[in-house]
């Protein structure tokens, strides 16, 4: 910015941390300095309560500007998110002095440079966290919610579905009362009921898995709309079995019901059922998502802290809305991935399915002060700058394991 152009403003933020970096012309107009600088990105890896399996810690980045701008960012905690942290500590001094602006082009410098450990899980949830911590930066630079400047909102209430997991190993009589109790607790907009099942076993339970999905449909009643995700349990012709089922009780979607590695098999499912067949929260790049449509799949599942993050889930946007297909993305972390979600549904104009919601437990409440509850089968998208989270910084260094 030269400085007759500098003349022309007034600083919009008199809070001296911040004051180099958003200014505000005359007209009323705002607009960005030429860079927003990375001072430090922290890997930090929380936990939230005692003897919790790694699955239930947090993989949170912390990005630091010089002006004192904080952007939060979330990675898939597969492991406890360890491998992940593992290579945003690797690559974290290298963002030193980096302008937060060119997320992209940082995005795929470290994408390209990480390649060789494959791009699957532990590199683009590392990517994925980054990205959103940098438009959590970018947003709180210009005072706008992120989904702003993702182009807009289509709305800004999103229903949700329940996404109920553990069910393979439940009798039928356990799985009705877990979907009774989070059905009336919740007044979800679905439900989704999650097998979680051993993927090294195969088919081995058709009949009762037919009866515990015919049990939840009684429950429930006709039309309510509900899901079965067989997390990757059955052959092709196990799946197909299944799959008839499903659509005789007006089930409304079929989740991953053979290997996510099979893409060709999993198509094939999609073509010869009549339900919708899904996948694609185990992809891990806009790649793997065009080859599940390729084979066939018309509804995809990407994860926007496993994926490319906000940037990576609006590439998936346009492919899925240039190919005539559903983006429903997969969600289950319930504080940073999930506010990134939202933003990130809230500007889709095709949203067909309620985001999902998996943890409705409120232990994180005390390092986050605004997290938007469900309410009425909806979550509201927060309208703060960034990610609009009130986040305690000491609260999270306080869960730092
Ligand atoms: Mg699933």
């Amino acid at each position: 910015m030269t400085s007759a152009a500098v003349s022309n403003f007034h600083r919009l933020h008199t809070d001296a941390n911040r004051a180099t970096v958003v200014f505000r012309v005359k007209d009323g107009m705002s607009a960005l300095a030429s860079s927003i600088s990375i001072k430090s990105v922290e890997a930090l890896q929380i936990g939230w309560e005692a003897n919790e399996p790694p699955g239930r810690h947090s993989a949170f980045v912390r990005v630091t500007t010089v002006d004192g701008i904080v952007g939060y960012g979330e990675a898939s905690p597969m492991m406890g998110g360890e491998h992940s942290l593992g290579v945003i500590r690797d690559f974290a001094e290298t963002l030193a002095g980096r302008d937060a602006l060119d997320h992209a082009v940082i995005f795929d410098q470290l994408l390209h440079k990480y390649v060789k450990l494959g791009p699957e899980g532990a590199v683009t949830g590392a990517l994925a966290a980054l990205d959103i911590a940098l438009w959590d930066i970018r947003g709180k630079a210009v005072g706008l919610p992120v989904y702003k400047l993702l182009g807009g909102a289509w709305r800004t209430e999103i229903p949700f579905y329940a996404s109920i997991g553990g069910n393979a190993a439940r009798t039928v009589d356990e799985v009705v009362r877990v979907v009774e109790k989070r059905w009336k607790a919740e007044t979800p907009a679905a439900i989704k009921i999650r097998w979680d099942g051993d993927r090294t076993r195969q088919d081995f339970d058709i009949a009762g898995d037919i009866e515990k999905a015919r049990a939840v449909r009684k429950l429930v009643g006709d039309g309510f709309p509900l899901a079965f995700d067989a997390n990757n349990q059955y052959s092709v012709g196990g799946a197909i079995r299944v799959g008839r089922a499903l659509e005789e009780l007006g089930y409304i979607w079929f989740e991953e019901p053979v290997q996510h590695y099979q893409v060709r098999a999993m198509g094939e499912v999609a073509q010869r059922l009549d339900i919708t067949v899904s996948a694609g929260e185990q992809s891990y790049t806009t790649q793997d998502i065009v080859d599940l449509i390729e084979a066939g799949v018309r509804m995809v599942q990407p994860d926007i802290v496993k994926m490319g993050g906000i940037t990576g889930l609006m590439q998936c946007a346009a492919i899925c809305h240039a190919h005539g297909v559903e983006l429903v993305p997969h969600q289950t972390q319930p504080t940073i991935g999930h506010v990134a979600n939202l933003h990130l549904l809230a500007t889709v104009m095709h949203l067909t399915k309620p985001a999902e919601f998996a943890d409705p437990s409120t232990r994180m409440h005390a390092a986050f002060a605004n997290l938007p509850a469900p309410k009425d089968g909806r979550f509201v998208v927060p309208s703060g700058p960034g990610l609009g989270l009130q986040i305690n910084d000491a609260e999270v260094d306080a869960r730092r394991l």
